[in-house]
């Protein structure tokens, strides 16, 4: 980056550039803009992020980012424990939450299995999902990987892994368009590929 450009303002445009979806132009738009707001503007955001790491941790049950330990998920005693449902991002678990149509829980995988990247099941939380089954209380898992290529070979790797262990294996209805994801779902389409789930 130019040497015109001040060394506190090009750090903040490549923090910002590296997050998804941000380019360089964007992270650039948003450091200006950042640079002629009040101060409070900064420190609020500087506060947010600070806070963000301090004050979430990981569900030791469902592995869903939460304030609180066990999530208020895993602790809601009207919730059915018995029907896990296995996401590969907490906002997907937003996205079904918002359908209103499913009372069980969830098991958040932080991602799918993806060669290309370098991702194998080691990278996610497979092996306590592998454990949960084993406690013999789950009477149904949902795998409710995205549709394509990654989310497919997630949701066989699971399949395998947890065949005979004796809970039922269903997946999400097709109906989701295929390389889209659960996550930008309408609750509509969500909810029917939720009641029209099939065994696997
Ligand atoms: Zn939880």
């Amino acid at each position: 980056m130019s040497k015109a450009i001040p060394e506190p303002v090009t750090k903040l445009i490549e923090s910002f550039s590296r997050l998804p979806g941000v380019g360089p132009k964007t992270a650039s738009r948003l450091t200006y803009y950042l640079l002629r707001a009040p101060e409070e503007t900064s420190l609020a955001l500087a506060d947010a992020l600070r806070d963000l790491k301090a004050n979430t941790r990981y569900c030791a049950v469902c592995y869903n980012i939460t304030v609180e330990d066990p999530c208020p998920i895993c602790a809601d005693a009207q919730r059915d424990q018995r029907t896990v449902a296995v996401v590969e991002e907490p906002l997907d678990v937003l996205a079904i939450e918002r359908t209103g149509a499913f009372k069980g829980v969830y098991h958040v995988l932080h991602g799918a299995i993806s060669p290309m990247n370098g991702i194998g099941p080691d990278d996610l939380r497979i092996r306590e999902l592998t454990k949960r089954v084993d406690k013999g209380i789950i009477a149904e898992v949902i795998i409710a990987t995205n549709p394509g290529l990654e989310g497919d070979a997630t949701a066989m790797y699971i399949q395998r892994e947890l065949t005979g262990k004796g809970a039922r294996m269903t997946r999400l209805a097709r109906g989701l368009p295929v390389g889209s994801d659960i996550e930008y779902a309408d609750s509509v389409t969500l909810t029917r590929a939720l009641m029209g789930r099939g065994d696997v």
